[in-house]
């Protein structure tokens, strides 16, 4: 059996355990005790071993990447087109989600009771994360801090500043274009030795994904409160019809289009990525498979997989960016707050902008998010109104986030002439 069947069968088992528990004895002993000793610890330590290797492989396969690019020239073009696309499916992404949600209106829906319930239900947790979203740089110094005075300081702390770390990967791998090939012959060895490791350790990780993947999965539907999904209803069917047209209406045209590909066999062939992407909720737990499947399975030239997929798993999140506008204009639906066209396009451009600096990890968008409705006047504590089904959001969000950074590595690939696997 492949292993995105085993994975499958996982989520899909997993699935119907959590729900059904949650249903039949939702508060039992042996239910909490499952959950804290069980499937917790076992879905957290599979996202670990998948985390865990996702410095060294950034920066093996950045620097890397750019030193097989070779000469400058042809660095500069490929970068230019990989932020260009980037920045125009995300802003397309925004715009799907502004148009769905000017359209549905789903702030209209919301009871003014359930309005105040989630307010009051969540507010501990808002107020926490409000605190947290101030303590976000972002502006000006953002920019700066691209540039790292200390790279091992930026990437020893829980939430790794993975800007910093893709700055000094590239620099690196410039560094060793321009060194004699002699002395960087050894240094690019040990890169791809480092290359070859983690995927190879990811490759065992992945072994366990469909029991990680069931108690990832188990872990959130047994405590997920489903009235909560159908009290915001409509928000969320917003969300996922946003997120839906995107994933399989823009990027087939994409792929069809710019990378001259059959749309249902690039389906086919990155169906472990979106299994991955939607259990594990994270971008960067995703790279290695984003990497190792657009490889083997698309054919994607290494240099290229390598510069745009970590650059993609940390820039590129078409998926976030419209979840972004449609609940900036939800929550200004439910507190009575019109945002005039100009706002509006405030709100498209921070989307787009805070995407980028979101960290690719389960809800990194929250605190981000919370930074663009204070930005546009909207209370901030209002984020409590969907917090309680953000895990569900954030696991469909995440599969877009990762495959639209695989259309434009086939993008970029076509386009330096290479052709994908049939
Ligand atoms: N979980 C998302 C990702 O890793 C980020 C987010 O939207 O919170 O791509």
């Amino acid at each position: 059996m492949s292993r995105h069947s085993k994975i499958f069968i996982g989520l899909i088992l997993g699935a119907i355990a959590g729900v059904s528990s949650n249903f039949l004895f939702p508060s039992a002993p042996i239910l909490l005790f499952l959950q804290q000793y069980i499937t917790d610890p076992f879905g957290k330590i599979f996202l670990n071993l998948l985390i865990m290797m996702v410095i060294p492989l950034v920066f093996a396969s950045l620097s890397l990447g750019v030193a097989q690019i070779g000469d400058l020239k042809k660095l500069g073009r490929i970068g230019f087109k990989t932020i260009m696309y980037f920045l125009i499916v995300t802003t397309i992404a925004v715009t799907i989600g502004l148009v769905l949600v000017n359209l549905i209106r789903p702030g209209d829906y919301l009871p003014a009771e359930t309005k105040t319930k989630l307010l009051t239900t969540y507010k501990g947790q808002a107020v926490e994360l409000k605190e947290s979203s101030e303590k976000v740089e972002f502006g000006i110094q953002t920019l700066v801090n691209i540039i790292p005075r200390n790279p091992a300081a930026a990437i020893a702390k829980p939430n790794p500043d993975m800007l910093a770390l893709i700055f000094f990967s590239i620099i690196i791998g410039i560094a060793l274009t321009l060194i004699h090939e002699e002395k960087a012959k050894p240094i690019i060895n040990i890169l791809e030795g480092i290359n070859d490791i983690t995927l190879v350790i990811i490759n065992m990780a992945m072994k366990l994904a469909p029991y990680g993947v069931f108690a990832l999965i188990f872990s959130v539907t047994s405590r997920f409160g489903f009235d909560l999904l159908i009290a915001l209803g409509m928000y969320v069917v917003t969300v996922l019809l946003g997120l839906a047209l995107h994933l399989f209406g823009v990027y087939p045209i994409l792929i069809k289009v710019f990378a001259k590909y059959n749309p249902i066999l690039f389906f086919r062939r990155v169906e472990t990525v979106m299994l991955t992407a939607f259990s594990t909720s994270s971008s960067n737990a995703t790279l290695p498979t984003t990497i190792s499947v657009s490889k083997e399975n698309l054919g994607i030239p290494s240099h290229i997989t390598g510069f745009v997929l970590p650059l993609g798993a940390t820039m590129n999140m078409n998926g976030t960016a419209l979840f972004e506008g449609v609940t900036v204009l939800f929550l200004a639906q439910v507190f009575g707050i019109n945002l005039s066209l100009g706002v509006q396009l405030i709100v498209v451009l921070m989307s787009v902008l805070t995407a980028i600096g979101t960290a690719g990890v389960p809800s990194g968008s929250i605190p981000l998010l919370i930074m663009v409705l204070t930005m546009v006047n909207i209370p901030a504590e209002g984020i409590a109104i969907i917090l309680g089904i953000d895990r569900v959001l954030d696991m469909c969000r995440t599969v877009p986030n990762v495959i639209g950074d695989i259309t434009c590595a086939a993008y970029v690939a076509k386009s330096e002439g290479y052709d994908l696997k049939l």
